[in-house]
């Protein structure tokens, strides 16, 4: 606590990163970045960009990242804003589209899953918008039902995180239907779907919906499917109000969010499609794997759609596993909140890296 602190700061809690170590040696399945290199195209493209232009602003418009990312999935480029990392991209989102409980008496509070990405929870503090934890069920699946009320609006990651499980397309529809229903507390709803990990889930991206549904917005990164978590390139798809929305509250933030070398970067990484196609089969392929040893060995998996695996041993708690792992030199997410205080979130590395975890799994004895 400090003197120098307002109100809205002493009453922040805010969101803790897993551990980056600045030291070597550990295997590092900490935070989900992807354990292959991005394309090196991204790699060529930055040097290029590096030179005396940096002397000049960046197109505050993003204009080429987002022609490319329009063309990726099938959109227009005003239906698409780029931002530095989806962390910034949902802060935005959050503040251009859900009421603040101090301006509106009658806000309603918006509905995120009780177990997700604890990011929300921060955001909707830090702006000060009302929000009800919504319980998943005992399994982790998100029953649909529970959204079908009157509220401020919706947030889910499909696949979720930490669990990696992931929501059908058509209970996401079913959700869209009513949160665009006529009524208090559904019309002009909006549903955020933030889709960090569907590149590893098969047929999850919804992108293609905002066609249809003008209260969808999903939310992008290329920091896990495209291996680029030191880049901070985030970027959202939704109709056009929404994304001059968030260009709102943008530019009444900083106009230039993305750098000269991180929009030539990710421009790149998005046009080459088929070599993050081929990497991130091998991680899918990967985590199946492992997966399917660490249930051979005893452990409870959860099934996973995303570049990780939320796994219990049956023997222990969460934290003296955390620790056993930790001690053997291999770095994983745990986290130490109600229900899932005994699991691990386990990002999925290269098969050289989880031979090793499956070898420390095994003489741990489930
Ligand atoms: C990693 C992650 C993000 C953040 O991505 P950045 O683009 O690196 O900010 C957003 N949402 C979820 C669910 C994530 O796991």
């Amino acid at each position: 606590m400090s003197i120098y602190w307002n109100h809205r700061v002493k009453t922040l809690s805010p969101y803790i990163p897993g551990e980056q170590p600045q030291k070597g040696g550990f295997i590092k399945l900490n935070t989900n970045e992807n354990p292959y290199p991005p394309s090196p195209k991204v790699i060529e493209a930055i040097q290029k960009a590096l030179g005396a232009a940096l002397r000049l602003y960046p197109d505050p418009g993003c204009t080429e990242l987002r022609a490319a990312i329009a063309q990726r999935y099938g959109v227009m480029p005003e239906q698409v804003f780029a931002g530095n990392g989806s962390d910034e991209v949902l802060a935005f989102a959050f503040a251009a589209f859900f009421e603040p409980a101090g301006e509106n008496q009658k806000a309603l509070p918006i509905l995120f899953p009780d177990i997700t990405y604890s990011f929300y929870p921060v955001y909707a503090q830090l702006w000060d918008i009302p929000f009800t934890p919504v319980p998943l069920a005992a399994d982790f699946s998100i029953t649909i039902a529970d959204y079908t009320r009157a509220s401020g609006g919706m947030v889910i990651p499909n696949p979720n995180a930490p669990t990696g499980r992931a929501l059908s397309r058509s209970d996401l529809v079913s959700l869209l239907r009513f949160y665009a229903q006529e009524g208090e507390g559904t019309c002009g709803r909006v549903v955020l779907v933030d889709e960090a990990y569907a590149a590893f889930g098969g047929d999850l991206e919804a992108a293609p919906l905002i066609q249809e549904h003008p209260n969808l917005l999903t939310v992008h990164t290329l920091s896990k499917a495209a291996a680029l978590a030191g880049l901070r390139v985030g970027f959202a798809i939704g109709n056009r109000e929404l994304i001059q929305g968030l260009c709102r509250v943008r530019d009444a933030f900083n106009s230039y969010t993305l750098d000269r070398l991180a929009q030539a970067g990710a421009t790149a990484a998005i046009l080459d499609a088929p070599y993050y196609a081929e990497v991130n089969r091998k991680v899918i392929a990967t985590r199946n794997r492992v997966s399917a040893a660490l249930l051979g060995l005893g452990y409870e998996v959860i099934p996973s759609q995303a570049n990780f695996l939320f796994i219990r041993s049956r023997q222990s708690r969460g934290i003296q596993f955390f620790t056993f792992l930790r001690e053997q030199g291999i770095l994983v997410r745990h986290f130490n909140k109600p229900r899932i205080a005994d699991f691990l979130r386990v990002s999925i590395g290269t098969d050289e890296e989880m031979d090793r975890f499956l070898g420390v799994c095994e003489s741990y004895r489930a």
